[in-house]
């Protein structure tokens, strides 16, 4: 197998089969001082790009052999740079039965119409936005000379607002560069305008190609309170069994209303007292469970 690759248990999203359509070399357009592939040279091309049939046929075979949720598009780097990805995407909805499409993107070519023309055709897009200040963009995500972080908003906006299947947003902490309140506030106003599915906050749990720090889970948690009335799932691969608290009944329900938990922060935030009350307002209807991308949340019942 040349370009498939897993199945790979994913919290967020399931067994994930991947597809790399970059085997070779990385190629990306971005040189993220967080990338866990190593430094390189961006690059806005693939080098021989693998042919669609190509890839068709290992994904085919891939049926046969493992049990999957998601065939995930990935590239060794930037997946929105394969020139036939509006094709590669259509064979594979041919052919994916109940699986979902899932792309992982840093945005960076979500500005071209025919970009999102050809994301039309995936049930998850998930593209990365660790900052809309642009001195911070620079900083953090590196991208070729002609990038720009408003057009990348910009094309972020269109899409939401022509894509009918789940968009997450993905934001990356790095601690020093985009871990400040200020940082969250501008990104709010961007993801109230967005409306995305799901926002993902995450901070580095890999190796890095540069010397940069992951900020604590606890910063995650802070900073996730800065984006309002949104599904965020705070990806941390960390044991935080010290680290629960007590909410009583209505401080639950206030908390909920404002914010839904996702299975994981259910796990990580709440104590043992607190689960049991969660488990019986669950129980009598008053939280309500919703799938998002393959992650549940609860909230509070709109009554
Ligand atoms: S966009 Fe992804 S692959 Fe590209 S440099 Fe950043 S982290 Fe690495």
């Amino acid at each position: 197998m040349r370009y498939i690759f897993g199945p790979i248990a994913s919290r967020r999203f399931g067994m994930s089969l991947g597809i790399d359509l970059s085997p070779d070399k990385k190629s990306c357009n971005f040189d993220c001082i967080y990338c866990e592939l190593e430094k390189s040279a961006e690059r806005d091309t693939i080098e021989n790009p693998p042919k669609v049939k190509d890839v068709i046929s290992e994904v085919k075979d891939a049926f046969s052999r493992f049990d999957f949720d998601v065939i995930t598009i990935t590239a060794n780097g930037e997946p929105t740079l394969y020139p036939y990805l509006k094709e590669l995407v259509e064979e594979l909805n041919g052919i994916k039965e109940d699986k979902k499409l899932l792309i992982l993107s840093n945005s960076s070519t979500i500005s071209k119409k025919e970009i999102r023309e050809a994301l039309k055709g995936i049930d998850i897009a998930k593209l990365s936005l660790d900052s809309v200040i642009p001195k911070t963009f620079k900083k953090i995500d590196r991208g070729i000379k002609n990038i720009d972080i408003n057009d990348i908003v910009d094309g972020i906006k269109k899409f939401s607002k022509e894509f009918k299947n789940e968009l997450i947003l993905e934001v990356l902490v790095v601690k020093g560069i985009n871990d400040k309140v200020e940082e969250f506030r501008e990104l709010n106003k961007a993801i109230k305008e967005i409306n995305p599915t799901r926002v993902d906050i995450s901070t580095i749990d890999r190796p890095p190609a540069y010397d940069v720090q992951p900020v604590e889970y606890e910063k995650l948690v802070e900073l996730s309170r800065e984006l309002e009335s949104q599904h965020i799932f705070i990806a941390s691969r960390k044991d935080l069994s010290a680290k629960k608290e007590s909410y009583t009944k209505s401080e639950l329900l206030k908390t909920l209303s404002k914010r839904p938990f996702s299975d994981e922060d259910i796990k990580n935030l709440l104590d043992d007292k607190s689960k049991e009350i969660f488990e019986k307002l669950k129980r009598d209807g008053e939280i309500v469970e919703k799938s998002v991308a393959g992650v549940k949340f609860y909230a509070k019942e709109k009554k």
